[in-house]
């Protein structure tokens, strides 16, 4: 733990070694809370509504060519019911999507958490996380031996596993390669539990009665989904296609073929574009990412509130995205300036949350090379 310890003293965003092997843990117990794929084993044929994770995993399998017979290569997968009872177990746990607080004084500053859950292995749960497939730092396989590393410290010390989304920008291509590394190694991942998702950008140039004096762009995170299903990826390919291929700055791009689909350049739809193209994607659920990035004072007149616009906007997500809308990112800790400091403007996520009936939950948004930091460069 000493490196670790270092590290948050330090701030240094560089990835993290715990300073000891991971641990043996000899059996399968973090597996036991997967009680819809032990009932989808025991009663497979009957309960339709309680077996909806194992359709999903055994989709998956189907889809990429793997033996169906048993969808145990995928228990790390998480499925949408999974996933939606850990999100509504957690609604009031901040300290299962957050590292640590930020030390008084610094709550502005971006990448200085105490990291207290995670030495204590609290933090369970970080949905929203990019690789190279956009713009993140982090391989896919680097993403999940990191996140391996520290789901089975969390393990050893709370008996659970940790989650994890991948939610690249506009595309779905790291998740594929997540399902295949984890269906060929799955007792490796056995304490961690890998939610496939993408990061969506929408556009929106009104919001019922906010007044935007420019577009705003909302980032909806689309999670719990099939990443081999053809119409999705039609849908993707359609959505990052470019044409314009001469303005934009390729470096970081892990292969050439991006220069014929740019995740980071996506065509512009709405969100109710959005939720009517993906209806058929029966697993899929919406989450609204960080509600108040960009800062809201930017793309609203002067003379309005930006609480109440903030409060509208989230009513707006609910009602267009309806029973798929799961949560907000209200515990949400890579705000940065005055939006970190704006203690009433995450109040008001809160509630407008509450009233809504989505869960609050959050993540670390790592851009980095680090799952505990956020690593976004201003
Ligand atoms: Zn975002
Ligand atoms: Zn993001």
């Amino acid at each position: 733990m000493l490196n670790l310890i270092n590290q948050i003293t330090n701030q240094k965003i560089t990835p993290i070694s715990f300073g000891r092997k991971p641990i043996t843990i000899g059996n399968l117990s973090g597996l036991k809370e997967d009680v819809f794929v032990k009932t989808a084993k025991t009663t497979s044929k009957t309960v339709q509504t309680k077996i909806a994770d194992f359709e999903y995993k055994k989709r998956i399998c189907k889809d990429i060519g793997l033996s169906c017979v048993s969808v145990d290569k995928l228990d790390s997968i998480v499925g949408p019911n999974e996933l939606t009872k850990i999100v509504s177990k957690n609604n009031n746990n901040r300290a299962f999507y957050i590292p640590g607080e930020k030390p008084s004084g610094m709550e502005d500053v971006q990448d200085s958490y105490f990291l207290e859950n995670v030495l204590n292995g609290e933090f369970g749960a970080s949905f929203h996380n990019h690789t190279i497939h956009s713009d993140g730092k982090l391989t896919v396989v680097e993403l999940l031996d990191q996140a391996t590393e520290y789901a089975d410290i969390r393990h050893s010390k709370t008996g659970k596993p940790f989650y994890l989304g991948i939610t690249d920008h506009n595309t779905i291509e790291g998740c594929k390669e997540a399902v295949k590394i984890i269906a060929a190694n799955p007792e490796k991942y056995k304490n961690l539990k890998v939610v496939l998702g993408s990061e969506i950008t929408v556009k929106e140039e009104k919001i019922n009665n906010v007044k935007l004096n420019k577009s705003r762009k909302l980032h909806i995170l689309t999670l719990g989904l099939n990443p081999f299903d053809k119409d999705l990826n039609s849908f993707i390919s359609f959505l990052t296609a470019t044409v314009n291929k001469t303005k934009i700055n390729y470096s970081h791009f892990i292969n050439k073929n991006m220069y014929k689909n740019n995740p980071m350049r996506p065509k512009t739809i709405s969100l109710e574009y959005l939720v009517d193209r993906l209806s058929n994607q029966k697993d899929l659920k919406f989450s609204f990412a960080h509600p108040d990035y960009p800062d809201i004072r930017k793309d609203i007149s002067e003379e309005q509130d930006p609480y109440n616009a903030i409060e509208k906007i989230i009513h707006f997500f609910k009602k267009t995205t309806q029973n798929k809308g799961l949560y907000t990112e209200s515990y949400y800790n890579a705000y940065f300036d005055d939006v970190a400091l704006d203690k009433k403007m995450h109040q008001t996520i809160e509630d407008a949350t509450n009233k809504t009936h989505l869960s609050k939950a959050g993540a670390i948004d790592t851009h980095g090379d680090n799952i505990f930091y956020t690593g976004i460069n201003k």
